[in-house]
């Protein structure tokens, strides 16, 4: 059976452990491969290697981490098909998706960050008078480390990983256990674009071993955590009394505030994804549908009508729209939600059911399910789910949508639909997220800060702000005669 290994100062290498996990085929719900079980033993290892790699990387130019960042973008590219596929097997979600939007964006990640670090510039401050030149240096933190989820596999590894090395900061890394292939790929692309032995070190296993001592290693001086809001309380106790440096980005229970003014269909079809996209399982999802009266029964016609045309299948089926849960623990979760969404009274308007696919018997599969629930406040309304689930009520105006859609303790991302400019401005700065869109769904543009208020997280990823992250800022007060 195939084995993911750790990559060590530029090599594949097995655990200090000689221990290995299953690692699971969702669409199957088969163990396909085995997955190093690294401890901190393994860590300590790589982090040796990010030590020794640093002063090399970090005295690079520009234009030499530059080229290497877009060598490794363009071999995501060559690769795409291998990598979509594997991250389709791994994860679950359909092949077409992994294709247009996992893989794609990994690739984008590193191009990305290969051209902001060549426009990333500090500032000076002349005190006229006083004689005095200050500036500002910017210099990478050292060796640091990232840890993704299991969502958006390589999508959000790279995401932390091309700013950290652009940085010219030397990582440590860890993807989820449920989802390590295409991280385990990244490996060799890595190798073949040059990246010199070190620079990247990937362990894997679970989080409470690998992870855990990643966080807790008092040299690995800071982390970029993307996952659950309880995990990322975890980590912040940990590391709060080393004083590392942290981004958060955890979870997120977003609203969609749909008013009768907007573009209907528009909506329509976008609101279909925005509850929908790789089964539901994307922080930015909007499991919170709330709908202006007047068009609310409209709406609740129209949206069930689509939804159950959505076709749940085989992930590598092309027709497929809705593929595997990721795990059985998370499919048994989120069938949990549903059963507890019908004991606070919450009408199941469609699907609710586990899928069984004819010769994947045992795959992770759930139909898309909506819900009309009567009270805002219900814990199905207000806990992450992170499935295939949203729920759905009518609201009267705009004070009382506000109300509802703050009322949760997360504030990732919100959606709003209207025509209406000055409606536009007031409800979006109300709105208590990181990011509102307006009319439109999942649109980025990587320059602009990504992350989230309250349980939502800490910090902010994306353009500058990453580089930021990845580099202290140092003054440097010169005074002149
Ligand atoms: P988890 O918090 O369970 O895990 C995230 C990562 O942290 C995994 O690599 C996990 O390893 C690791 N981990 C777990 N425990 C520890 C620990 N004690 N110390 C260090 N690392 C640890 O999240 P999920 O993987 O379940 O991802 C889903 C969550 O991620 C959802 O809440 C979702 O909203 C959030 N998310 C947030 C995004 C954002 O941008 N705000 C984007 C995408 C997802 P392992 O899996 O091996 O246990």
């Amino acid at each position: 059976m195939k084995k993911i290994l750790n990559y060590i100062n530029g090599e594949y290498c097995e655990p200090f452990s000689g221990d290995w996990l299953d690692n699971y085929n969702p669409s199957k719900g088969e163990v396909y491969s085995k997955i190093a079980y690294s401890s901190s033993e393994d860590v300590e290892r790589a982090y040796s290697a990010a030590k020794d790699a640093f002063p090399s990387w970090s005295n690079s130019t520009i234009e030499e981490r530059s080229n290497i960042l877009m060598k490794i973008a363009s071999l995501i590219e060559e690769n795409l098909d291998s990598l979509a596929e594997a991250e389709a097997l791994d994860n679950g979600k359909p092949l077409t998706l992994a294709k247009v939007v996992d893989i794609p964006r990994a690739s984008s990640n590193f191009r990305f960050f290969a051209h902001a670090i060549t426009q990333f510039a500090s500032e000076a401050h002349e005190s006229v008078g006083l004689n005095t030149m200050n500036f500002t240096i910017r210099q990478p933190i050292g060796v640091v480390g990232c840890i993704s989820p299991w969502n958006l596999p390589l999508y959000l590894f790279t995401w932390k990983i091309a700013p950290a090395l652009a940085a010219g900061n030397t990582v440590v890394a860890k993807p989820s256990e449920v989802t390590p292939m295409t991280a385990y790929l990244l490996g060799d692309i890595c190798t073949k674009a040059g990246l010199p032995k070190g620079v990247l070190n990937i362990v894997h296993g679970t989080g409470p071993s690998a992870g855990q001592a990643i966080v807790a290693h008092p040299d690995i001086k800071a982390i970029s955590f993307t996952g659950g809001t309880q995990t990322g309380e975890h980590i912040a106790r940990t590391a709060a009394p080393m004083f590392k440096k942290l981004s958060l980005e955890l979870g997120g229970k977003n609203p969609n505030l749909i008013f009768a003014d907007c573009n209907y269909e528009k909506m329509l079809s976008v609101t279909v994804k925005s509850s929908f996209a790789n089964q539901g399982q994307i922080c930015l999802c909007g499991s919170r549908i709330f709908v202006e009266k007047s068009i609310y029964s409209k709406f609740k016609k129209d949206f069930v009508e689509k939804v159950k045309k959505l076709k749940v299948g085989n992930p590598f089926e092309t027709e497929t729209n809705i593929g595997a849960l990721v795990s059985r623990p998370h499919l048994e979760k989120v069938k949990s939600y549903i059963d507890l969404a019908k004991e606070e009274g919450g009408k199941i308007l469609c699907g609710g059911n586990q899928v069984i696919i004819e010769g994947s018997e045992n795959g992770y599969y759930l139909e898309p399910t909506v819900i009309e629930i009567l009270d805002y406040q219900c814990r199905v309304n207000q806990e992450e789910i992170f499935g295939p689930v949203v729920t759905m009520m009518p609201f009267e105006n705009e004070e009382e949508v506000l109300k509802m859609a703050n009322s949760v303790k997360y504030g990732l991302s919100a959606t709003l639909w209207t025509s209406n400019l000055d409606r536009t401005m007031r409800v979006s700065k109300q709105l208590e997220a990181g990011i509102v869109w307006v009319n439109t769904w999942l649109n980025r543009d990587l320059r602009t800060p990504f992350g989230g208020i309250k349980s939502s997280g800490v910090g902010r990823e994306g353009g500058f702000e990453a580089l930021k992250f990845f580099t202290e800022a140092k003054n440097v007060c010169i005074k002149y005669d």
